[in-house]
């Protein structure tokens, strides 16, 4: 699975040039992710420091990239959006701080900045090797086990890639970690009776899939790369935006939203 920032916005550039119906989406996505993949740098390369896992003593380290993230949703981000980040601009210092310190203690995914800020915060805390320490871990095998995340999107590859599930996995929406989660159950509740599931397809997109579940009304999208392994899952998954209209239609809710808001 192609995994790198690189690899994401090569994939939404492309996918912005053959997606008439979501193009606006993943230009905006691609230009995220830019701004996403700079934090992540700018973190990474910070001489002599690595980060601890507990945000508030990480936080004068990261907090200087934020203002970035704000400016450039302001001047190339969807109008509410933009709003936002003008206000955020505006924000103290110890106003922004509490924005992120309640996303990474009590994540929610219609917070926006916050959320788009932390993942690559999160993402390198994770490849770095520290310990989290003060999130609430609950929710079991549907959590990510780095994090405690929510999952951002399922997977499916060939059985020999994971052979303890099936080739289904799971991505982490929070830090963007993958872990291994039985094929046939639901992502949010854990039920596995297969009436219950639903799978739901739409001929224009081949390789993914809503993956339903009865029992809690939630949904999640498989991105299936035994279809098209040239997929990047977290970005096929925002070019897929027709299929969460008609989830939504269908009375089921989304696990997490994605950073486009769908
Ligand atoms: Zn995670
Ligand atoms: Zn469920």
């Amino acid at each position: 699975m192609k995994e790198s920032w690189d690899a994401r916005i090569e994939r939404a550039d492309y996918l912005a040039s053959k997606n008439d119906a979501a193009k606006e989406l993943l230009v905006f996505y691609g230009q995220l992710l830019r701004v996403q993949k700079e934090i992540y740098e700018y973190l990474r390369r910070r001489r002599g420091w690595l980060p601890t896992g507990v945000l508030e003593e990480d936080l004068p380290r990261i907090r200087a990239m934020l203002p970035e993230l704000l400016r450039r949703v302001e001047a190339s981000g969807p109008a509410a959006l933009r709003e936002q980040a003008q206000t955020l601009l505006r924000a103290s210092g110890a106003e922004l701080d509490e924005m992120l310190l309640g996303q990474w203690y009590a994540p929610l995914d219609i917070q926006f900045f916050a959320k788009a800020f932390l993942q690559p915060y999160a993402r390198w805390l994770a490849e770095s090797g520290a310990q989290l320490i003060g999130r609430v871990r609950e929710g079991g095998a549907a959590r990510c086990p780095f994090c405690a995340g929510k999952p951002q999107l399922s997977t499916l590859q060939t059985v020999e890639a994971a052979p303890e599930s099936g080739g289904r996995s799971l991505m982490c929406a929070t830090c963007l970690s993958v872990w291994t989660f039985r094929r046939v159950v639901c992502a949010n509740c854990g039920e596995e009776r297969p009436a219950k599931l639903g799978y739901f397809h739409s001929p224009e997109f081949d390789h993914v899939r809503i993956e339903a579940c009865d029992t809690c009304q939630h949904y999640t999208k498989g991105i299936d790369l035994t279809r098209l392994g040239l997929a990047v899952p977290l970005v096929d998954e925002v070019a897929a935006a027709p299929l969460d209209l008609w989830a939504r239609e269908h009375s089921y809710q989304k696990i997490e939203l994605n950073l486009v808001g769908l």
